[in-house]
């Protein structure tokens, strides 16, 4: 006998929240209009972001995960998303250092992290992968039927880290309806979009990492004004200055006496002593001493306090900063927002309270905002809510265009546009009869492509043979609303279109963003100059095409003289290409100008004979353009010199 399964309203698909984070996941979904976070058997929502790799080919998340770690340091990898979407040479991966990492033999990918778990090679997306997988699995024992999700990710992440997060979500088998900053997510779990107006400063102090994210929203749009912090600080720092003291107090000075056995014992007592001191004045921690006797610490929250000011206070310039880039005093801000674990720790709320000069909103755990946001943004998109209410913005950290002739970035989408956002260009063939274009989408705000940073490359092909000029390529960028690029071509007189979805194979951190933007400061005028060079050369390339195709074609209507002198200004032409300067390339052009004047004239006489003479139409477009052509061009080459 088989059963069947009676419909129930209540398991339709349910969508979900997640906050994927480095040190802890959530997972959370709108009950009766309130979101709530999935719970474990113990009551504990979090999932810890940690993934052993079995022996026999099992894999176990959570906390499970982070026991079986000190025996299999380099099976059971943690904070994999501090390397989601990051090249293997980039600066975090190299603080990662425990992990077997693999080079790629595939030139193709080969920038993508790899790393040797038992006897299989994995990368981020994948262990990312199996993080949501397990958050899945837990929320369908709650919903039975699981819908779209929502993910967050940092504000600052990048193209590459948010394609990587979300490619991690569709191998999880989640269907990702959006992909969420994790300072707007909190913002709207404290329902901060039922203002219409308003900024506020997200401060999010997790376990290793520290974010600051002014947040402006503007007749219910939000916008991230401004995003800082530190990748290298967070609850961890706080847990090892606890255990050095915890150590010295066990008679472990010396650190060569310290065997990995006594470290993870010093700094499990640090953790759960730092937990338990947020809520109590006092704590007394009993720890084996050197020798087997055992040691007793009492620990008030006085001396907790002492012990971690130094780590809180480095979070004071981020927030400066963040403050200034947004062009804001703290007076200005209509509200300062808690998230992250370590924000739990009173020392922390009074620290950012006397930084913003305003009580922090905290009423909302910081462990669960995040999650929490998702769920009710989750729940808003499948239709549940009013989808209308909420309008995600964020702006773009970088320029995205393509490389034209000559090396030149041409900017299609400017630095800052806010996104969703699309923007279209044509451009046309430089050669005669050519059949693909190569398209090169680079990222950044330096002059030339080869400054900039490369995104992908694609060809299109089968445009039918055209004298030069006559294609016409429209190339269209759309940043989607997870901030994800998609590039399409097509060209115009044949309708011949390629379409990709730019997956660019590593990606960058603040600091190169930084580096970038203040590279392309320092270099604007060696730029613009190296541009304008870039843009002659391809200018007097064309020309020399162009005359000596009119040589060919119509050298007759040359006398021997005109015929020598035209030979000679190509010549000189050719010769002022092999310099780095644009001056002489200008004026060889204006001396060919101006030689071969009369003789364009000359040309479209004969063209227009010829038409009348009973040509082809085409062949008379045609013929007539191209003599055209050179005459406008040339014209617009006297006009400038
Ligand atoms: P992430 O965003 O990096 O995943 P979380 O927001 O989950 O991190 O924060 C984890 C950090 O919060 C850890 O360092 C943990 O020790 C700390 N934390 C969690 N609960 C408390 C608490 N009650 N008191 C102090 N610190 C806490
Ligand atoms: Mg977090």
């Amino acid at each position: 006998m088989s059963l069947i399964d009676i419909f129930d309203p209540k398991a339709a698909p349910k969508p979900i929240g997640i906050d994927l984070g480095t040190t802890n996941s959530i997972v959370a979904y709108v009950v009766d209009g309130q979101p709530r976070c999935v719970a474990d058997c113990d009551g504990d929502p979090r999932l810890p972001s940690v993934v052993h790799y079995g022996e026999h080919g099992q894999i176990i998340v959570g906390k499970e995960a982070i026991m079986l770690a000190p025996t299999h340091p380099r099976d059971t990898i943690a904070s994999v998303k501090r390397f989601v979407g990051r090249g293997a040479d980039d600066a975090e991966t190299k603080l990662l250092g425990t992990y077997r990492f693999v080079a790629s033999e595939d030139e193709t990918d080969a920038k993508v992290i790899k790393m040797r778990v038992r006897d299989r090679i994995v990368n981020p997306v994948e262990v990312s992968a199996e993080i949501l997988k397990q958050l899945k699995k837990n929320a369908e024992g709650v919903l039975r039927n699981v819908g779209g999700a929502v993910i967050t990710v940092p504000a600052y992440f990048d193209d590459a880290q948010r394609q990587a997060t979300k490619d991690a979500g569709r191998l999880a088998g989640l269907e990702v309806l959006r992909l969420l900053n994790e300072p707007t997510a909190a913002a709207l779990a404290y329902g901060l979009d039922g203002n219409k107006n308003g900024t506020f400063a997200v401060y999010d102090l997790g376990g290793g990492t520290f974010d600051i994210t002014i947040l402006r929203l503007d007749d219910g749009v939000f916008q991230v004004r401004s995003t800082g912090g530190n990748s290298a600080l967070g609850g961890d720092d706080m847990d090892r200055a606890m255990a050095s003291v915890l150590l010295s107090e066990m008679g472990f000075d010396d650190p060569s006496e310290r065997t990995p056995e006594i470290v993870r014992l010093a700094m499990d007592a640090a953790r759960q002593t730092k937990h338990a001191l947020t809520d109590q004045d006092v704590v007394d921690v009993e720890l084996p001493a050197k020798g087997g006797a055992t040691v007793c610490k009492r620990f008030t929250r006085e001396a907790f306090d002492a012990l971690i000011m130094p780590i809180v206070e480095q979070t004071g310039p981020a927030c400066r900063r963040a403050l200034r880039d947004a062009e804001l005093t703290p007076e200005a801000l209509d509200g300062v927002i808690l998230v992250g674990g370590s924000t739990r720790i009173p020392a922390v709320r009074s620290f950012v309270q006397q930084m913003f000069g305003k009580e922090p909103l905290g009423n909302i755990d910081p462990d669960q905002v995040v999650a929490l946001g998702a769920a009710v943004q989750a729940d808003l998109l499948a239709g549940e809510g009013n989808a209308d209410d909420v309008l995600l913005l964020d702006v773009l950290p970088l320029s995205l265009g393509i490389e034209t002739m000559g090396g030149v970035a041409e900017k299609i989408l400017p630095r800052n546009t806010t996104i969703p956002a699309g923007a279209k260009q044509t451009f046309t063939t430089y050669a005669d009869n050519q059949t693909g274009f190569e398209i090169h989408v680079v990222q950044g705000e330096r002059e030339l492509a080869s400054d900039c940073r490369s995104l992908a490359r694609f060809t299109l092909r089968g445009i039918p043979p055209m004298p030069a000029g006559l294609a016409r390529l429209e190339v269209t960028f759309h940043v989607d609303a997870d901030g994800l690029l998609h590039v399409s071509a097509r060209e115009i007189k044949t309708g011949i279109e390629q379409q990709v979805e730019v997956k660019p194979s590593y990606g960058l951190d603040e600091d190169q963003i930084e580096d970038m933007l203040l590279d392309a400061l320092d270099h604007g005028e060696e730029d613009l100059a190296a541009r304008r060079l870039a843009e002659q050369r391809v200018e007097a390339q064309r020309i020399l095409m162009a005359t000596r195709q009119g040589l060919d074609a119509d050298g007759d209507l040359l006398n021997v003289v005109e015929h020598a002198h035209v030979l000679t200004a190509i010549d000189a032409l050719e010769a002022s290409l092999k310099a780095d300067k644009v001056a002489p390339i200008e004026s060889a052009v204006a001396h060919l100008d101006m030689l071969t004047k009369a003789w364009a004239g000359r040309r479209m006489d004969r063209a227009i004979a010829k038409a009348i003479g009973g040509k082809g139409v085409e062949d008379v477009a045609r013929s007539v353009e191209n003599a055209g052509g050179i005459e406008a061009h040339l014209g617009q080459q006297t006009e400038k010199g």
